[in-house]
C-alpha cells in the first residue's frame, strides 16, 4: 500500500511573514507549503488541510483541540500518518490533550513548528517539516506504524508529546523532555528507541469532551490565601492542578490549607506537580507536604504542568464517578507519568 501524510496546518510562527512592521503575521497553507519545493521529491501522498485562519497558538483552545481531533478522526483510516504544524508556545498542551482525546492510537500524529518563520532565509522551518513526515509514514514490515503516538518533532528529536515542555523561547532546540527519555533521535539515521516506543493497536477511538472547570495555581512564598479565596471557592471549578515546590511541598500557611480542605470536602479534584522541571512529586517526604497528603489529593509524581491540566479536562469530562477519576489520575493512562 502507497504511504501518504495529511499535514494540517493550524497557524504559529512556522507559516507566518514580516508584516513589514516588525510584527509576524500568518500566511496560509498554500503558501508555506509552496516554500518547500522539496516536498514534490517525497514518494508519496501529502495532502494539507488548515484551520480557516491560521492561529498564534496563544489563541489556541479546548475549542481548537477538538477541531484537530475531529479532523484527524474523521481522516483517521484515509492516512498513515498526521503532520501538525503548530505555534510553539502551546504545542505540549495541545499535543497532550490530542493524546488523551485519542484511545489506542496505531498511526503517529507528529506536531511540529518552528523558531523562524519559513520565509526567513535561517528558518529551521523546512527540516522540521520534512522529517516530521518521514517520521509520521515510517511504518514496518507488516505496514504498522513505528511511531503510534501523538509526538513532538523539533531539531533533532522526537518526543512524547505528553512528556515535553518548551523550555526555550529563542534556540533552535526549544523543547525538552526532562523525564522521559527521547522517542527518536534524528541525525544521518533515524535513531528510534523502540524501548520506549508505545505500540500500536487496532481499536482507536476519539473522546472529544473536555472539562473546562480546571484552574493551574501555582504557589509562591508569599503567597496569599486571601488573594486566592475566590479560587478555592468557585463554584464552577471540579479540578485544580496544584504546582508545588520540589517534592510536592507548600507553605504551611493555616488559610491555604484550609482552602485546599474545603476545596477537598466539595469534592474537588487536586492534582499535585512540581514545579521543578525534573524529578517527581512524592508527598510526605517533608513536614510541608504532610498537609496534602492527609488531604485526598492525587500525586502527579513527575507529570508536566501541560499533560497535567490537559488530563485533568479530559478525565472530568469523560467519567462519572469520583472513584474512578481518582484512579486515572493517579495512573498512566498514555505513558504520561512514570509509576
Ligand atoms: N507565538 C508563536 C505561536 O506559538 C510562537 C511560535 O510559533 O514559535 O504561535
Amino acid at each position: 500500500m502507497s504511504k501518504s501524510v495529511l499535514i494540517i496546518y493550524t497557524g504559529g510562527t512556522v507559516g507566518m511573514m514580516n508584516s513589514g512592521s516588525g510584527v509576524l503575521l500568518p500566511f496560509d497553507i498554500e503558501n508555506l507549503l509552496k516554500s518547500i519545493p522539496e516536498l514534490s521529491r517525497f514518494d508519496f501522498k501529502i495532502d494539507s488541510v488548515a484551520f480557516e485562519k491560521p492561529l498564534d497558538s496563544s489563541n489556541v483552545g479546548p475549542q481548537e483541540w477538538q477541531k484537530l481531533g475531529q479532523i484527524i478522526a474523521d481522516n483517521y483510516e484515509k492516512y498513515t500518518g498526521f503532520v501538525v504544524l503548530h505555534g510553539t508556545d502551546t504545542m505540549t498542551y495541545t499535543a497532550s490533550a490530542l493524546s488523551f482525546m485519542f484511545d489506542d492510537l496505531s498511526k503517529a500524529v507528529i506536531f511540529t513548528g518552528s523558531q523562524l518563520p519559513i520565509s526567513d532565509l535561517r528558518t529551521d522551518a523546512k527540516e522540521n517539516i520534512l522529517t516530521a513526515i518521514e517520521l509520521a509514514c515510517m511504518t514496518d514490515a507488516e505496514e504498522k506504524s513505528m511511531i503510534p503516538e501523538v509526538a513532538i518533532y523539533f531539531e533533532n528529536h522526537l518526543f512524547r508529546g505528553n512528556r515535553t515542555i518548551k523550555a526555550n523561547s529563542e534556540n533552535f532546540d526549544a523543547f525538552l523532555s526532562p523525564n522521559f527519555p527521547a522517542l527518536a533521535e534524528v541525525g544521518i539515521h533515524f535513531k528510534l528507541n523502540d524501548a520506549e516506543l508505545r505500540k500500536a493497536n487496532k481499536s482507536f477511538s476519539y473522546k472529544s469532551k473536555l472539562s473546562a472547570d480546571v484552574a493551574l495555581l501555582k504557589v509562591f512564598p508569599g503567597f496569599s490565601a486571601k488573594v486566592f479565596q475566590s479560587v478555592f471557592d468557585n463554584q464552577y471549578l471540579k479540578g485544580l492542578v496544584l504546582e508545588t515546590y520540589g517534592t510536592g511541598n507548600i507553605p504551611q500557611d493555616k488559610h491555604l490549607i484550609a482552602g485546599l480542605k474545603r476545596l477537598s470536602e466539595r469534592g474537588v479534584h487536586v492534582l499535585v506537580v512540581t514545579q521543578c522541571i525534573m524529578g517527581s512529586v512524592e508527598l510526605g517526604r517533608y513536614a510541608t507536604s504532610e498537609d496534602l497528603k492527609a488531604l485526598d489529593v492525587c500525586s502527579g509524581k513527575d507529570i508536566t504542568s501541560a499533560a497535567a491540566v490537559t488530563k485533568m479536562m479530559h478525565v472530568l469530562a469523560n467519567c462519572e464517578s469520583p472513584e474512578e477519576i481518582k484512579a486515572l489520575l493517579r495512573k498512566s493512562i498514555r505513558g504520561e507519568v512514570t509509576v
